[in-house]
């Protein structure tokens, strides 16, 4: 500890890393509000900013961020750690308040107790002494009895309180004068985009034709909905979105209108961003779990867009190497793909090719850590639908993992997110304007969330705002997960513990702010213990997505009717909020003795290289999580639950598996005693073989195969199945050139690959192109393969562009990777997209003209 996270690694030390800060974390939510205090500020940091502000910042400190790491375990010597936060909190917020107001007097504390203290050990130095004597002393104050009274059975005796406030103090007081800086640090957490407009329509002969930005080769598997024919004739003229790829429903579906509010269950694409470590193996560290921790992400956003009536399932998860996009050559490479900047500008070359099934789905790419990325997420609002670069979405790994924030010790943090970046997609706005009081979100039809003049964070009451959701979710909720998604899928509108007077930045205004609408920049307790969304925010979506995304709202209509097996209906267990959960002190092991494993900066748990171990028998924590097959204490390895040798006083305990994301009951963050039901510990299993083999190519070796299952040029596999370009007829089997791509015949590989570009289509080798099946003389669209050139065309350099994507306005028919002179049905003679060489023709350049050969 620590590691220079941002230069390459091996897995193990970044798991290391990984393990030490989700031991970090937890601490920070108590720990942002208490800085403040000792700061002397109302506004509070969201405790991701507060960790990504600190490990940024004194990464190269080992004395700061070993001290933060030993006071972060014993703020969680209570395996109750998160039902008592609220208690937690304000007693240290008392604490330090007093401190504040009362430095001052430090080092003259009067009475018997401070030289007491001062003659009994004479070891510590003078002013560790004076400060301890003066918070002893203070710890007697009037003021700090019900802090008192509320530390005491978490940590013993008032000693150890003493104890653990004073390197508190020491760990965060440097922190607490950096007030500014953190506070501008938070500014990018959950950016969106306005994608540019769409293309203005240009009449060509007698039709209107746009020109597209997004430009594919629009070619799939016989049967793939992405290919599928375009309805003909006059049925046709029933779609009016012309800028997008429209993909036709099955027949006889209608879809409802927004009015209706219809259930839309939208299918997510996930494109998990990856590395190759030095040795050959692949990074992040939990990669080959990333889609089950997508699918636990998914599951808790259900909950909280069930009223919305808005859901999401995995249609797709990449996370394996025959994706050849996927894999940057080296962890920075990785890391700089997320800062500083946005995936789609650092390294958004993939995006385009690898968008699978834009616009119906929602493409999600997963890249970077925090720190140094310092935004959780981003979407445009609303995602655009003529070019996956301005609608898609990005996450951060640390986003995604269960290792980072996708679990319940950071409050669900992962999922606040998704259910934000989501909503963006879907056209919503942040609640809240930029310094000044106006209705920002208004404009997109929402008039029933209060004004607001910033983030909740940055407001002069953000702490107490903070503090009141920490008492939501502990005295409310009483600190219940199920409660916590039940109540969420049902709440609409502004809960009535969400309506604050004391919480208003525009009091001039209607309402109050919230605290926690689900688009607003705010703490994750606060959407754990309120979020919402409001009926206009609702009814806004459905409108939004209607007119932007037909295809997607359309097809969501029709999934929701017809649901995949990957589909969930959100339904937490249990009816009444259970009453076993007393939040009484447990019976067992007393709070009283020093945490247990030694609380010495490194009693890293670093796991073994097999990871979290989700197989294999795992034995039951006394706090509901489970054991860990393989773990290390102080340089001996363990497995399971065990009585470690030496230590026989403190019977069987093992280090958790914070794996699945639900285990927030860990002992100093990591471990918990353990009942072994496993017998004699049974040898780690193997786990499996993380990425399937890209399939072997059929072919012999020596001539070169061109027909189905041909080796491409990138060493990928052409698709035994048939297949064809959208919106044509033809079909071709293996290699082919249907658009005279003048660099030969290709075909639609199979599926599980893409190119390093991130194409599903690769070249073939060179000897496939001269038999490469020819597109047939009638198809549409024909391209007329001028020889000499092309006339019709404006200015001196005008040329047709090699390739293009148009679409046909009034027809709903799109065509992409199209080049030179082609005639289309539509219009029923040639006509191409210029390129345009010189300055003098500029306002010719990428514009539709009728043309012909020279
Ligand atoms: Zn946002």
């Amino acid at each position: 500890m620590p590691i220079d996270y941002e230069r390459n690694a091996n897995n193990k030390a970044i798991q290391t890393h990984y393990d030490q800060t989700s031991i970090l974390n937890p601490a920070f939510h108590a720990l942002s509000v208490v800085i403040s205090t000792l700061g002397g500020t109302n506004a509070t940091y969201d405790p991701n900013v507060l960790r990504i502000y600190v490990l940024s910042k004194y990464k190269g400190s080992q004395d700061i961020l070993a001290r933060l790491f030993n006071v972060a375990q014993r703020l969680q010597v209570s395996p109750d750690f998160n039902a008592q936060l609220y208690q937690l909190t304000t007693s240290l917020v008392d604490v330090f308040a007093y401190i504040r107001d009362n430095q001052g007097k430090m080092g003259t504390v009067s009475g018997a107790s401070g030289r007491r203290l001062l003659a009994a050990n004479s070891a510590e130095p003078l002013a560790v002494q004076l400060v301890k004597a003066f918070i002893k002393s203070g710890l007697q104050a009037p003021a700090l009895q019900g802090a008192l009274g509320d530390l005491t059975p978490i940590f013993g005796d008032v000693d150890a309180i003493v104890d653990l406030v004073v390197d508190l103090w020491n760990s965060i007081r440097g922190i607490a004068a950096e007030a500014n800086s953190i506070a501008a640090s938070q500014q990018d957490y959950h950016p969106s985009f306005a994608a540019p407009p769409p293309p203005t329509p240009v009449r060509v002969g007698n039709v209107n034709v746009s020109v597209l930005t997004w430009n594919p080769v629009i070619a799939a598997e016989v049967g793939d909905d992405v290919v599928a024919d375009a309805p003909r004739g006059s049925s046709r003229r029933r779609l009016l979105q012309d800028n997008q790829i429209l993909i036709p429903l099955p027949a006889g579906f209608t879809a409802a209108t927004p009015a209706d509010l219809p259930t839309v269950l939208i299918p997510t694409v996930w494109h998990i961003m990856m590395y190759k470590n030095a040795d050959g193996t692949y990074g992040p560290p939990g990669y080959d779990k990333a889609c089950d921790m997508v699918q636990r992400m998914i599951t808790i956003t259900n909950f909280r867009l069930m009223p919305a009536r808005f859901q999401l399932f995995m249609q797709e998860c990449r996370n394996v190497a025959s994706y050849q996009y996927l894999i940057k050559p080296s962890r920075e490479d990785w890391i700089n793909c997320a800062s500083p900047g946005f995936f789609y500008d650092l390294c958004g070359d993939v995006i385009q090719p690898s968008a699978v099934d834009f616009p119906r789905a929602i493409n999600i790419y997963v890249v970077g850590e925090q720190p140094p990325t310092d935004w959780v997420g981003y979407a445009f609002a609303p995602g655009a639908t003529d070019d996956p670069v301005y609608g898609h979405m990005g996450l951060t790994w640390t986003t995604l993992s269960t290792d980072g924030v996708n679990n319940r010790a950071n409050f669900e943090s992962g999922a606040s997110a998704l259910v934000h970046e989501v909503m963006h997609h879907l056209g919503m706005q942040h609640t809240f304007a930029d310094g000044e009081c106006v209705d920002d979100d208004a404009a997109t039809g929402v008039t029933d969330t209060p004004e607001s003049s910033g983030p909740v964070w940055s407001q002069p009451w953000a702490q107490k705002a903070y503090i009141a959701c920490m008492n939501a979710w502990n005295k409310v909720l009483t600190s219940n997960w199920d409660t916590a998604n039940r109540l969420a899928s049902t709440r609409v509108g502004i809960p009535t513990t969400d309506i604050n007077p004391a919480f208003d930045s525009c009091p001039s205004g209607k309402g109050s702010d919230e605290t926690a609408n689900y688009i607003t920049y705010t703490y994750d307790i606060c959407l754990l213990a309120m979020g919402h969304l409001t009926s206009g925010q609702v009814a806004a979506m459905h409108q939004i997505t209607a007119d932007n995304n037909p295809t997607l709202y359309a097809w969501g209509q029709y999934y929701a009717k017809n649901p995949p097996p990957s589909y969930v209906v959100p339904v937490a267990p249990g009816g009444t909020p259970s009453p076993s959960k007393s939040p009484s002190p447990s019976p067992s092991p007393s709070p009283s003795p020093k945490p247990s494993p030694s609380p010495s900066p490194s009693p890293s748990p670093s796991p073994s290289p097999s990871g979290g171990g989700s197989t294999g028998c795992q034995s039951a924590t006394q706090k509901g999580c489970k054991c860990v097959n393989s773990w290390s204490y102080q340089n001996l390895q363990f497995s399971d639950c065990v009585t470690v040798p030496g230590e026989e006083d403190k019977g069987n305990w093992c280090q958790v598996d914070r794996s699945n994301g639900d285990c927030a009951n860990a002992r100093n963050g990591w471990w918990d005693y353990c009942t072994p039901s496993c017998g004699s510990n049974p040898a780690p299993t193997p786990s499996p073989s993380p990425s399937p083999k890209p399939s072997p190519s059929p072919t012999n070796s020596g001539t070169p195969s061109c027909g189905a299952g041909a080796t491409t040029k990138q060493g990928l596999t052409c698709t035994m199945a048939n297949w064809k370009l959208k919106d044509s007829t033809t079909v071709y089997s293996g290699c082919a050139n249907p658009n005279n791509d003048p660099k030969g015949a290709w075909c639609v590989l199979t599926k599980g690959q893409s190119t390093a570009a991130g194409a599903a289509w690769d070249y073939c080798p060179d000897a496939c192109s001269s038999a490469a099946t020819p597109p047939p003389a009638s198809a549409y669209p024909k391209a007329l393969n001028c020889k000499n050139g092309f006339s019709g065309l404006p200015g001196s350099s005008c040329t047709c562009a090699d390739s293009y994507a148009i679409s046909f306005q009034g027809y709903g028919t799109s065509y992409t990777g199209q080049r030179g002179c082609t005639e289309f049905e539509e219009t029923g003679s040639g006509m191409c997209v210029t390129t345009c060489s010189k300055n003098a023709d500029k306002s010719f350049n990428n514009k539709p003209y009728t043309c012909a050969c020279k």
